[in-house]
């Protein structure tokens, strides 16, 4: 059986933005993070910068690295994260797949924070098949009725005498709080309520 190549991974020829094409931009409220060659889609609606990666069909998949426009395509539009299509949905809900990190909630699954697309029933299915994690993870197939937009993780950027240096690659940062100047976006997260633990479709 072939693995299939999932619609949210990135590939060894897709490269993230330099850190050299990153500039200061003294906004009305502080200086902030931007590009030296701003474009109109370099933030979202919070207005959080994002990561600019490369789009390309060469080189090798890596399964393990989420391509940081398709996986917020997905994650924002409610697609599936193998085949880019519609993800599946009834009457419980959207279909997730999840699985335990040292920081769920204890409510798990229940208020899961995700940043891992939905899926439609087939991929579903072919997921728990195929990926050796989810095989020894303690994870759940899920229907969803709420999954609310959460908020973004990424890189946060601190201005140094040498120009913005990061200390920190994997910040989450709620859209309900105040915006990180710094922050550089590579991740869109949705928090999972209304949860039923189901079989898999
Ligand atoms: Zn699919």
């Amino acid at each position: 059986m072939s693995l299939l190549t999932p619609y949210v991974a990135s590939r060894t020829t897709e490269h993230p933005v330099r850190e050299s094409e990153l500039t200061i931009e003294f906004a009305l409220n502080g200086p902030r993070i931007a590009y030296r060659s701003p474009r109109p889609t370099d933030r979202d609606h919070h207005g959080n910068l994002w990561v600019r990666m490369q789009e390309s069909t060469g080189g090798r998949v890596r399964y393990e690295c989420m391509h940081v426009q398709r996986q917020r395509a997905c994650m924002e539009g409610m697609l599936c994260q193998i085949c880019g299509g519609p993800a599946d949905r009834n009457e419980q809900g959207w279909l997730f797949l999840d699985w335990r990190r040292p920081d769920s909630p204890p409510s798990w699954p229940e208020k899961s924070i995700t940043s891992m697309p939905p899926l439609c029933n087939e991929h579903a299915r072919v997921s728990v098949r195929q990926c050796p994690f989810l095989r020894t993870a303690d994870h759940a197939v899920l229907r969803v009725r709420k999954p609310q937009l959460y908020g973004v993780s990424g890189a946060v950027y601190q201005l140094t005498d040498t120009g913005w240096r990061t200390f920190d690659n994997d910040v989450l940062a709620p859209y309900g709080k105040p915006r990180l100047p710094g922050m550089l976006a590579s991740r869109v997260h949705r928090e999972l309520r209304g949860v039923t633990v189901v079989g898999l479709p």
